[in-house]
C-alpha cells in the first residue's frame, strides 16, 4: 500500500496553514518519519519548498493528484519527541505558522534548504557539518616492530579515553604518527562533531561557596523540590545584591549531583557577562551558551554538544528555553520581570509558558528570581500558593540599601539651573570623583535632543514613515526615526508644516554626556547606548573596562541598570524617567519601580555604602515614591489592586489582536470586520466564553514603516475554548479575503502597544 504523509509547509500565513497530504516515493520509503524535514513540490509550477511531516498514513488508493515527495534529510536531522511537543505547544498557544515553530525550536544551522542537483530539487543543510577526526585505542601497541618513542606517547595520551588529532598535535604526535598506528590496526579514527569551548578563555577555579544562613536557608527550601523530581514552581524573591547567584550556583551543583542538567535563563547576554563567568568558572566545558549574539556555527555547534549530551548546563537569553537538554532537572530564570522573555515576533512566545511545559514534563524545579518579579509571578506566589516564595532580604556584604533622594526639576529650572544634571546630583557626582568612587547614571533616551517642536504651530517633526518624533544625533547632525532608521540630513531648522521655527529640546545620552563633559572636564565618562555598543561584544569590552577603574562614571539607557556587579560604584543617578511614567501599557508603573530598583540595586554593593538620587518633575508620584522606598511589597499592594480594579493581568488575559496594511480606511475596516466575525462566532458556538472587545482603535504608533496599525483589545482568559474560538475567527478571516487588506496578529499580555 502507498504510504503518504502529511506535512506543513515554510512560508504558510497565519490564516492559511493547513496541512498537505505527499505521497511517499519507493526511493524514500521508510525514511520519512513524523517529525523528519521534507522537499515538497508546492503550489503553481510545482516549486520545491521546505516542510515537516506531522503525520503519517497509508491509504488504499491515491489520487493522481497527490504529488510524491522530492526529498527528505537524513533521519539524524528529524525532530525528537521533545522537540515536536515544543512545536506543538508554540502552535496552538501562539498563533504561529507549523514551520514557524520549527524554525524556532531547531537553530538556523541545523536546518535545510532546497537546491538544484542535476536539475533536481534536493535537501542541503544550511551549513555543512563541521568534523574533525578522533583517535581511540583499538589495541595494545605491539612489542615488535619496535614503537617509536612517539608512538608510545599516542598509546600513553589515549589510554585515559579518545582525543582529537588537534588534542594529539598539542601534545606532540602529529597527525602521521597517529594515522600510521590506525593503518597498524592499533588506533581507530572516526569523523566526530566538532565541539567549541566558547569562553574557554575563563579560568575554572573551584570556589568554595559559603553560603550565608539565609542564603543556605534559601537553598534549604528549594532542595527538597530539586531531589523529589516532580514538577514544582518557586519565586526567589532576593533584594539587589543578596547573593541570588551564589543560590543558583548551589542548586545547579545539585542537580548534577542528581544525574540531572539545568537551564538558565537571562534576560540579555552582553548585560550579564557576570553569569557566564560564574557558571564557566565553577563548571567548565560542561556549560554550554545559547543567544544571538553567537553566529550561526558556534550556535550549531554548541547545540549538538548539548543533543548530544556533551553539556549539563545550558545558560542564554529567551530562545534557550528549547535547548535540547535531556533529563531536565532545573530551570533558572533570572530577573523574571524582564519584558526579554517575550519575545516580539512570531512566534510570540512567553519564554515562562515554554519553561512551565518543559518543567511540567520532565519532573523540573522551575525557580524565577528577581528583586522585583513581575505582579503576576508574585501573585502567584504570595496569593495563590502556585509557586513556592523563598526570600532574600539582607545584602551579602552587609551594607543597607542605598537611601534614595528625590530631586524636584521644576525646582531646580526656577532656581535657575537650566541644565539636566541638578546641583544636588552634580554635588554628589563631584565628591565621588574626589573619592575615586564610581557613579551610574541612567537615561533611557539615546540620542542628543528628543525632539525637534514647531514653535508656531507646536507640531513635532516627526518621520515621514512613522508616526513617532524623529531624534536629533549631534555626532551625525541628523534626524533620526528610532522605529525604521530614516534619517533627515542636515537637521531642519523650520517646520517642514508650516514654516514656523524648530526648537530642539529633550535630552538624550549624547547630551548629557556633552554637559558631563563640561561640568567635569577631567571626569572619564562612559557613554553607553544602542549607538556605543552595535560593534560585537562592545557591551562586555566597556563595562569590563569600566570594571577595571578606566572610569569614573557609567551613564547609559537601561542597559546599564540591571545585572552590574561592581564594588566602586557609590552613587546612582535616575534621569528623565518622567517619559516612562506615562507612557502607556498596564505594565508602566511595574516596569518604573522594577528599573529603579535595579539601577539603584548597583551601588553599594561591596564594602562602601551607595547611595542614589532621583530627577524627575513629578516628585510625589506615588510610583517614585515607593520606588525610593525600594519597597517591593508596598508596591506589589498598590499595583495588585489597581489590576483588579481596571480588570487587568492576572485578574485577566489580554489579547491584542494588530491589524497592518497599506491603507488607512481598508486597514481598519478590516479591524471592524475582525471584531464582527468575533462577535457573531462566539454568540453562535461559544456563548458563555467570558470576554470583552476593546477597539478597532490605532496602535499607540499609530503607524511604522508606513503600514497602518489597529487593535483590537480583548480581556479574556486564555483557554482551550478561547483560542479555538480564535482559530475559528481566523479562518473565517482568511476566507473572506480579508488579509490582502491587513495582515493580522495575535498576542497575549504584550508589553507594548495596547
Ligand atoms: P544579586 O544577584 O542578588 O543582586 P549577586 O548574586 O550578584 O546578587 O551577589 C552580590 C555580590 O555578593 C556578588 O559580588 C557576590 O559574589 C557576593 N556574594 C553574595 N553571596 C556570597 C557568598 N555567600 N560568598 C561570597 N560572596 C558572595
Ligand atoms: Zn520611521
Amino acid at each position: 500500500m502507498p504510504h503518504t504523509v502529511q506535512v506543513a509547509v515554510n512560508n504558510a500565513t497565519l490564516h492559511f496553514d493547513k496541512l498537505y497530504t505527499y505521497r511517499v516515493p519507493p526511493e524514500l520509503e521508510g525514511r520519512v518519519p513524523v517529525g523528519g524535514m521534507v522537499l515538497v513540490p508546492f503550489g503553481r509550477g510545482d516549486k520545491p519548498r521546505m516542510a515537516v511531516v506531522l503525520a503519517a498514513g497509508e491509504s488504499e488508493e491515491l489520487s493522481a493528484r497527490v504529488k510524491p515527495l522530492y526529498d527528505a534529510a537524513p533521519e539524524s536531522a528529524c525532530l525528537t519527541s521533545d522537540l515536536l511537543r515544543l512545536v506543538e505547544f508554540l502552535h496552538e498557544r501562539t498563533f504561529c505558522t507549523w514551520y514557524e515553530a520549527v524554525k524556532t525550536v531547531i537553530p538556523y544551522g541545523a536546518q535545510y534548504r532546497p537546491v538544484l542537483q542535476d536539475g533536481r530539487p534536493v535537501l542541503q543543510k544550511q551549513l555543512v557539518r563541521h568534523t574533525q577526526p578522533q583517535y581511540r585505542l583499538a589495541v595494545p601497541l605491539p612489542e615488535k616492530p619496535r614503537p617509536t618513542p612517539t608512538q608510545i606517547l599516542a598509546v600513553q595520551l589515549l589510554r585515559d579515553g579518545p582525543l582529537t588529532g588537534e588534542e594529539l598535535q598539542q601534545a606532540g604526535v602529529s597527525a602521521a604518527v597517529a594515522d600510521n598506528l590506525v593503518k597498524k590496526g592499533v588506533l581507530e579514527k572516526e569523523q566526530v562533531d566538532k565541539t567549541l569551548d566558547l569562553y574557554a578563555h575563563i579560568p575554572l577555579t573551584n570556589e568554595t561557596i559559603t553560603l550565608t544562613d539565609e542564603q543556605q536557608a534559601a537553598l534549604d527550601a528549594l532542595l527538597p523540590a530539586l531531589r523529589a523530581g516532580k514538577p514544582h514552581a518557586a519565586l526567589l524573591h532576593g533584594v539587589t545584591g543578596s547573593g541570588k547567584t551564589l543560590v543558583f550556583l548551589e542548586l545547579i551543583r545539585h542537580t548534577l549531583e542528581l544525574g540531572r542538567t539545568a537551564l538558565v535563563l537571562v534576560p540579555e547576554i552582553s548585560l550579564t557577562p557576570q553569569m557566564i563567568r560564574r557558571l564557566k568558572e565553577n563548571f567548565g566545558s560542561r556549560v554550554a551558551v545559547q543567544h544571538s549574539a553567537l553566529n550561526h556555527t558556534e550556535r550549531l555547534l554548541q547545540w549538538r554538544m548539548i543533543q548530544q549530551g556533551g553539556a549539563q548546563i545550558v545558560v542564554g537569553t529567551r530562545s534557550a528555553i528549547f535547548a535540547p537538554l535531556q533529563n531536565l532537572g532545573l530551570i533558572i530564570i533570572d530577573e523574571e520581570q524582564e519584558h526579554t522573555y517575550r519575545s516580539e515576533s512570531s512566534p510570540r512566545f512567553d519564554a515562562h509558558d515554554v519553561a512551565r511545559l518543559r518543567a511540567a514534563d520532565s519532573g523540573a524545579l522551575l525557580l524565577l528570581a528577581s528583586a522585583t518579579p513581575s505582579v503576576e509571578s508574585y501573585y502567584r506566589a504570595a496569593r495563590q500558593d502556585r509557586y513556592q516564595l523563598v526570600r532574600l532580604t539582607h545584602r551579602y556584604a552587609g551594607q543597607p540599601l542605598p537611601p534614595v533622594q528625590i530631586v524636584d526639576m521644576r525646582a531646580e529650572a526656577a532656581a535657575g539651573n537650566p541644565e539636566d544634571i541638578s546641583q544636588p546630583l552634580a554635588d554628589a557626582i563631584r565628591e565621588n570623583l574626589t573619592n575615586g568612587q564610581q557613579t551610574i547614571l541612567l537615561l533611557n533616551r539615546r540620542g542628543y535632543r528628543t525632539v525637534a517642536l514647531c514653535q508656531d504651530c507646536g507640531a513635532a517633526l516627526k518621520c515621514s514613515s512613522c508616526s513617532v518624533p524623529m531624534v536629533y544625533h549631534k555626532a551625525q547632525g541628523q534626524m533620526l526615526c528610532h522605529y525604521c532608521g530614516k534619517t533627515i540630513k542636515p537637521a531642519p531648522t523650520h517646520c517642514p508644516q508650516c514654516g514656523g521655527k524648530l526648537l530642539y529640546t529633550g535630552f538624550g545620552t549624547q547630551r548629557v554626556e556633552e554637559e558631563l563633559e563640561n561640568l567635569f572636564p577631567k571626569a572619564r565618562v562612559l557613554r553607553m547606548d544602542q549607538d556605543s555598543t552595535s560593534r560585537k561584544n562592545a557591551h562586555e569590552q566597556l563595562l569590563a573596562r569600566f570594571a577595571k577603574g578606566e572610569y569614573d562614571i557609567l551613564l547609559g539607557t537601561q542597559m546599564v541598570a540591571k545585572g552590574l556587579d561592581f564594588e566602586k560604584v557609590t552613587l546612582v543617578g535616575v534621569l528623565g524617567i518622567d517619559s516612562l511614567l506615562f507612557s502607556q501599557g498596564y505594565r508602566a508603573y511595574e516596569n518604573v519601580f522594577s528599573l529603579i530598583t535595579q539601577v539603584v540595586g548597583r551601588g553599594g554593593r561591596a564594602e562602601y555604602p551607595g547611595r542614589a538620587i532621583i530627577q524627575t518633575v513629578s516628585p510625589g508620584h506615588p510610583v517614585l515614591q515607593l520606588a525610593a522606598k525600594q519597597d517591593y511589597e508596598a508596591f506589589f499592594e498598590e499595583e495588585i489592586g489597581f489590576r483588579q480594579l481596571c480588570l487587568y493581568p492576572p485578574f485577566c488575559d489580554l489579547c491584542m489582536v494588530g491589524f497592518s496594511g497599506e491603507k488607512e480606511g481598508p486597514a481598519l475596516a478590516a479591524a471592524a470586520r475582525f471584531s464582527a466575525i468575533l462577535a457573531e462566532t462566539a454568540r453562535q458556538n461559544w456563548p458563555r466564553l467570558p470576554m470583552r472587545v476593546l477597539g478597532p482603535a490605532p496602535m499607540n504608533v499609530a503607524m511604522v514603516k508606513d503600514l497602518y496599525r489597529f487593535k483590537l483589545t480583548i480581556k479574556c482568559r486564555n483557554t482551550n475554548d478561547f483560542r479555538a474560538l480564535m482559530r475559528a475567527v481566523l479562518a473565517r478571516y482568511g476566507e473572506e479575503g480579508l488579509p490582502a487588506k491587513a495582515a493580522v496578529t495575535l498576542d497575549f499580555n504584550a508589553d507594548g502597544d495596547m
